[in-house]
């Protein structure tokens, strides 16, 4: 029988899917640009990544402050169309609130919000997220005791950083009584396991377990959550 004491998760494609909030939020907030400044080139999805890794190349700390790189890429953007510099920044910040607020238009998972309170009687409960959500935004953040994202320690999971904050907030647990629930092979389950951490893996979309180490325990349905960590570790 294992003690966990802390239970920590992902959000993104854990708690909501991500991927085509995204996507709507990024073209909306386009569509907002223009309507301000007029026609914007765009370019591809390869041009849109050629520039991402471009700008980490020359500012290192954009890997982990992704709401400063997607100011630059909008700045790079404005540059083209718009000559008065103060007036860029403004509209860049105005345009980085429009997409924020978008990005935060998820639809939880069926069965999240129940099982969080549930496991929030029993556990501390955190969040470790490598993107920009505010989990505190959600009625659901009321049961988490913190939230760690990226710009909070330098750092993307699954290095060590995110991790190692989420104990300093307690005296007296240490990584084995850790559980982290996620979604990403890499990130969250090597990442965790590495450090000794427990972890649990959800996989809604039924991937194939692909790393050398075991396959971790894992569900794909929210409601099945609280009585599989009940049946593990209790
Ligand atoms: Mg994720």
């Amino acid at each position: 029988m294992k003690n966990i004491k802390l239970i920590t998760f992902d959000l993104d494609d854990t708690f909501w899917d991500i991927g085509p909030v995204i996507i709507k939020a990024e073209l909306e907030t386009r569509e907002w640009l223009q309507e301000k400044v007029g026609d914007i080139q765009w370019g591809s999805l390869s041009d849109f990544l050629n520039y991402r890794k471009e700008l980490i190349k020359e500012n290192n700390s954009l890997e982990w402050d992704i709401s400063l790189l997607r100011k630059e890429i909008y700045r790079r953007k404005l540059d083209e169309v718009v000559m008065d510099k103060i007036k860029i920044d403004s509209i860049i910040n105005e345009a980085y609130q429009n997409f924020i607020d978008k990005r935060h238009a998820v639809t939880f998972y069926e069965g999240v919000f129940d099982a969080i309170k549930r496991l929030s009687k029993k556990y501390h409960l955190g969040v470790l997220t490598n993107g920009n959500a505010d989990i505190f935004r959600f009625d659901i953040g009321k049961f988490f005791d913190f939230s760690i994202s990226s710009l909070d320690v330098k750092s993307n999971k699954p290095a060590e950083p995110h991790f190692k904050k989420a104990l300093e907030n307690y005296k007296n647990i240490s990584y084995n009584q850790i559980l982290h629930v996620g979604d990403h092979q890499i990130n969250d389950i090597y990442g965790a396991h590495i450090l000794g951490i427990n972890t649990l893996w959800f996989n809604n979309k039924n991937v194939e377990w692909s790393l050398e180490i075991a396959e971790p325990n894992k569900f794909n349905n929210w409601k099945e959550c609280v009585s599989l960590i009940e049946d593990i570790y209790e």
